[in-house]
């Protein structure tokens, strides 16, 4: 069996570098608490609590001296909560989000209405949104979403899109308020990291050599599912989270198989699972 990866894929730079500040952090003895995952991979979540950083789902739970804000950035006001619960901040917040956060609020404060295409449930869509007013902006992840509201009455529209969606997915959602509303821009804030792992993604599938590709990473990981939608668009595909979730079964018989991996997707998980593959294979 022949493995092939992709031009390009697995952890970006924002991940990178949170991935390195909380690792060096554990290094000297820190002592913190991760509000929500570090990243969407369960791996990282539980080599960071082997380091003594677990993970948390509010403030509130933080026993530790440290609270660690992850790639994915907080609401403005979760710094002063923090700080108001005695807590230090080691921000790992990405600067593409951070980008978001300013370029949303500039657009606010000249009088637009906030459009964020995305999750609703996304932390990174929480960040954005939760302090806001909700007569400001809009959550939107359909067309058909987009079409309930009458864009019409805000004099502008802004629209933003989270950072890890499909720009192709969604053309149609930001469309449907262009038509209606003729004052509507876009801030383009599709990050290069996914862009250039979806489309390397797109390039590996459609090569007639590959037979079937595993995307790997994170259940939760948004990037990564999205992955996996491009691909299976192609060729038969899975999402695994590492090498121990290979199906043999799946596999057998096959002579190429192709491999990517999630924004979220530490190195290391990428080599065990191409190590597997192989071995399976008996190479
Ligand atoms: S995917 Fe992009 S925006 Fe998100 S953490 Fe990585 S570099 Fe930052």
């Amino acid at each position: 069996m022949k493995v092939k990866r992709a031009g390009k894929y697995g952890f970006c730079s924002g991940v990178r570098v949170a991935d390195i500040k909380v690792k060096r952090f554990a290094g000297k003895g820190g002592r913190g608490a991760i509000l929500g995952q570090v990243v969407h991979n369960e791996r990282v979540v539980e080599e960071m609590e082997r380091l003594g950083v677990r993970t948390v789902h509010a403030l509130e739970e933080v026993r530790e001296p440290v609270v660690v804000f992850s790639a994915h950035g907080v609401p403005p006001s979760f710094h002063d909560r923090a700080k108001s619960l005695g807590l230090e901040i080691l921000d790992t917040t990405c600067k593409f989000v951070y980008d978001i956060h300013k370029e949303s609020r500039k657009a606010l404060a000249a009088g637009a209405h906030l459009v964020f295409i995305g999750d609703p449930n996304h932390r990174e869509v929480l960040g954005y949104t939760h302090d806001l007013d909700p007569a400001c902006y809009h959550i939107v992840h359909s067309a058909e979403q987009a079409r309930a509201v009458d864009w019409s009455v805000y004099p502008s529209v802004k629209i933003f899109y989270q950072t890890t969606l499909n720009a192709e997915e969604y053309e149609e959602v930001a469309r449907v308020v262009e038509r209606a509303n003729p004052d509507t821009s876009r801030a383009d804030t599709i990050c290069y990291a996914t862009k250039e792992n979806q489309e390397a993604a797109r390039l590996l599938a459609e090569d007639p050599e590959v037979e079937r590709i595993l995307v790997i990473g994170g259940k939760h990981s948004a990037n990564t599912r999205h992955l996996n939608e491009i691909c299976s668009r192609y060729k038969p595909s899975r999402l695994i989270q590492g090498a121990e979730d290979l199906d043999a079964a799946w596999l057998r018989g096959v002579r190429c198989v192709g491999l990517t991996a999630g924004a979220s997707t530490p190195d290391y998980v990428v080599e065990e699972v191409e190590r597997r593959l192989l071995e399976l294979a008996g190479c």
